[in-house]
């Protein structure tokens, strides 16, 4: 980005800034202390501390301990990690496994791998908000049911599930509880005890930390499998030499967000209220997608009727203003995003939505700016819609 040109970034749910002073943590660990953590040294011994000091720290910030916290590369590598282990365990006792539509693909892909492999996976259906229907879910348990897998928050319209009723079915029944928790980490207060949480995924770009590292947190006593094999790195259940900078950098970026978790979520969350109330005033034939209490801080997401979001997403870029239609992951597809079809959205609205994820660096100008430039961006397209021409002349 043209450092020169000014841009508003509303699109933290696909990364986020790195926080200056996780930047400042990382850069010893790539010039003077770049010390391999398994040395005897004190260079390596320098890189050890740091490690063990980050597993602290994100530990603390779980209610969990130090020990049930391995490194991994990311979201996606923890998701991986916990399904495909967690579903091996049940050789003995079957191979079921349950998750919901609207997972994340790092979640939806690995059962598909799965079910390829002759594991059986019940995806259950969301309401229109977005929210797991736990009826449902418990009808889906069955005796070989070894895991459930459901995300703590949505990635795409924000919606936070009743993650504490889920833990609580899943104990009762003796099935692992998995969740995808790379939305929520760093933006919502988890405790891993509270909420009989088996397994958890997160990802340091989501919370200002840096790219290419996470962690699974794995409740001490659930003996899943090593993931790679190769050294005695994260108890020899994640070989490979560790990722010091990134490891550090996770550490300060946990640190920072739970030290102001509720400061920042409120201060974020009047800003999203604000968003919402005027999209809502100036743009007509729009709905919001999710639900408006159970719901990410962050999390904006509309549904603009006559209108396709990509076009949208390009007149925004013009404007400076970095948005998504939907996960960055699938953005670039012309499939529209399988969350908003499990909401029960048609085709044809599902394809004109658009995502704004704000962050506590957003003013209250820079959304009155993206309003403007949102309505008047659909307001072209629907100029352009023949669509649009039919409805206004009927
Ligand atoms: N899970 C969810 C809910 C996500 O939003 C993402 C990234 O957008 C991931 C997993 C993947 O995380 P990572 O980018 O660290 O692999």
């Amino acid at each position: 980005m043209d450092k020169f040109n000014k841009f508003i970034y509303l699109d933290n749910a696909a990364t986020t800034k790195t926080a200056p002073e996780v930047v400042n943590a990382m850069i010893p660990f790539f010039s003077e202390n770049y010390g391999n953590a398994s040395s005897i040294y004190r260079l390596g011994t320098e890189s050890k501390r740091a490690i063990m000091q980050s597993r602290e720290i994100i530990a603390k910030s779980l209610n969990g301990d130090p020990a049930e916290i391995y490194f991994t590369a990311g979201g996606t590598e923890s998701d991986n990690w916990a399904l495909v282990a967690a579903a091996e365990l049940s050789e003995a006792k079957g191979g079921h496994i349950i998750t919901s539509k609207i997972e994340h693909h790092g979640v939806l892909h690995t059962c598909e791998y799965l079910e390829k492999r002759g594991y059986d996976v019940t995806y259950v259906d969301v309401d229109e908000k977005g929210i797991i229907n736990l009826a449902d879910l418990k009808k889906a348990i069955r005796k070989d049911t070894i895991l459930i897998s459901v995300m703590f928050a949505n990635n795409e319209i924000g919606t936070i599930q009743p993650i504490k009723e889920i833990g609580e079915l899943a104990k009762e029944n003796g099935i692992l509880f998995h969740t995808d928790a790379v939305q929520a980490y760093g933006h919502l207060a988890i405790d891993v005890k509270e909420l009989n949480i088996d397994l958890l995924s997160a990802s340091g770009h989501k919370l200002n930390g840096p790219k290419g590292i996470g962690f699974l947190y794995i409740r001490k006593g659930v003996k899943i499998r090593s993931f790679i094999h190769g050294g005695a790195q994260e108890r020899s259940r994640r070989a490979g030499t560790e990722n010091v900078p990134g490891i550090v950098g996770l550490g300060v970026a946990a640190k920072l967000a739970f030290s102001q978790l509720e400061q920042r979520a409120a201060k974020v969350q009047k800003l999203r209220d604000y968003l919402i109330e005027q999209i809502e005033k100036e743009i007509p034939y729009c709905q919001l997608n999710g639900d408006r209490e159970k719901r990410l801080p962050n999390n904006v997401n509309f549904s603009f009727r006559f209108i396709e979001g990509e076009s949208l997403l390009i007149m925004l870029d013009m404007k400076g203003i970095c948005a998504s239609s939907g996960s960055a992951c699938t953005s670039g597809s012309l499939e529209p995003s399988h969350v908003l079809l499990a909401i029960g959205l048609p085709h044809e609205i599902a394809h004109g939505s658009l995502r704004l994820t704000l962050s506590e660096d957003n003013t209250m100008e820079e959304i009155d700016e993206t309003v403007v430039a949102v309505k008047e961006a659909v307001g072209k397209l629907r100029q352009m819609s023949p669509l649009y021409e039919d409805f206004i002349k009927n």
